[in-house]
């Protein structure tokens, strides 16, 4: 074994960042000290106490009387595989709905746990045209219907409405990836009859990654207790995991305690912000942004209508050099924002205003950092978007 010496490695110490990608965002003060809160056992009566607070701090945010609402130990992607691999048995149908790249990877799970794959596929930076899920479960027996509600790799939001429709009237559950607009829009999981849906805790929630809360309706419920054979993800399988989370408290694994108490604490800042005042919050600081980049010359990737607040995807002007714009960002001010993923890597920026880091204050200054690093680019903004984005505070509100 290579001997070490300890003095090589120093303290942590990362530096301020303003993380304005697509996840992690900001985490406040608040969640980063209830972190910090002294570990105790996971079956002390404290800690069963706080998981309970949280299942209803979580089901205030998801909008729903779910008793099955947990966050899953892990992060998004374990909530996706949670979802499918409850709910899906080998040779089930499923339609999953793809614009964007977690749209694939609910493909390649439902492919991996042996489901029958009916992909439906629309085009990148849209919404979902619910006429093509329609057709799509037209041709099949669907026990599940997928669809990603905020596609964070383009920035594209897909209305419910009226796939939940199509999916119950074909008998199917629908499921519904929800990771990136928890938190910033509203995810009116019993109104509008979503059967499962997860998330995340590093998008819109503001607390650091590493938790995947998860919802399941009773028809969700009961598809579980129906099934034919047991889940083939041990760690992931709901009906123990259920026990747990439950009354019972049957051990199962043990939870990420302080991870637990940081949830707790960023569902709790967001039920005194309240939704509706936390909803306005995304949707205003992202037209501002939006007044800003279009008043500098930048195109979004996203048609108006179909734009998410949280996640904004720009345009790479011509001849703009994608990796040294972000570089530049980040060594001169610190801003993170993210590169684009599949087809537009190399095309798009995409600029997060998630929870915590969707702030007037993080707007201004990330519009007069793109300019400065652009111009040092050679691309010449048009002068403005400072007025552009301001005028959008102090006029109309959101
Ligand atoms: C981030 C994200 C995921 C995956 O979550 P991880 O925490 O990275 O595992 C899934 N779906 C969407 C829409 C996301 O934005």
């Amino acid at each position: 074994m290579t001997p070490i010496d300890p003095t090589d490695f120093r303290d942590i110490n990362p530096g301020e960042r303003l993380l304005m990608g697509p996840g992690p965002s900001d985490v406040p003060a608040r969640v980063l000290q209830a972190l910090a809160a002294p570990c105790i056992g996971h079956l002390d009566p404290y800690f069963l106490a706080t998981m309970n607070q949280t299942q209803q701090l979580l089901r205030y945010l998801f909008q729903t009387a779910n008793g099955l609402t947990i966050p899953v130990s892990a992060t998004g992607s374990a909530g996706m595989e949670a979802c499918f691999a409850n709910l899906v048995e080998c040779g089930d149908e499923v339609v999953v709905a793809v614009n964007g790249v977690f749209g694939t990877r609910m493909c390649d799970i439902v492919q991996r746990i042996g489901g029958k794959l009916v992909r439906v596929d629309a085009e990148w930076g849209r919404a979902v045209d619910p006429a093509a899920v329609a057709a799509a479960v037209k041709g099949c027996r669907p026990k599940v219907v997928a669809v990603v509600h905020a596609e964070t790799s383009t920035g594209a939001c897909t209305p419910l409405e009226d796939i939940s429709t199509i999916a119950h009237a074909a008998g199917a559950l629908l499921l519904v990836d929800c990771v990136t607009s928890l938190g910033g829009m509203s995810v009116p999981i019993d109104p509008l009859q979503v059967d499962a849906a997860y998330s995340g805790t590093q998008k819109c929630l503001s607390c650091p990654p590493g938790l995947s809360p998860v919802t399941f309706s009773a028809a969700a419920v009961k598809a579980l207790e129906q099934r034919k054979h047991p889940v083939v993800s041990w760690y992931l399988d709901l009906s123990m995991v259920r026990d747990y989370w439950g009354g019972d408290r049957k051990y199962h694994h043990t939870a990420p305690v302080n991870m637990v108490y940081a949830l707790r604490e960023a569902l709790r800042l967001i039920a005194e912000e309240g939704l509706e005042a936390r909803f306005a919050r995304h949707r205003l600081n992202h037209r501002a942004l939006v007044a800003g980049l279009e008043a500098m010359g930048l195109a979004m990737l996203v048609p108006a209508e179909e734009r998410l607040p949280m996640l904004n995807a720009v345009r790479i002007p011509e001849g703009v050099n994608d990796a040294k714009v972000r570089q530049a960002l980040l060594s001169e001010f610190a801003i993170e924002i993210g590169g684009g993923l599949g087809q537009f890597a190399g095309k798009v920026w995409r600029v997060g205003l998630m929870g915590h880091s969707c702030r007037r204050r993080n707007v201004m200054l990330f519009l007069a950092a793109l300019e400065t690093v652009l111009k040092a680019q050679g691309f010449k903004a048009r002068p403005g978007a400072q007025a552009a984005a301001d005028s959008v505070y102090t006029s109309a509100p959101a």
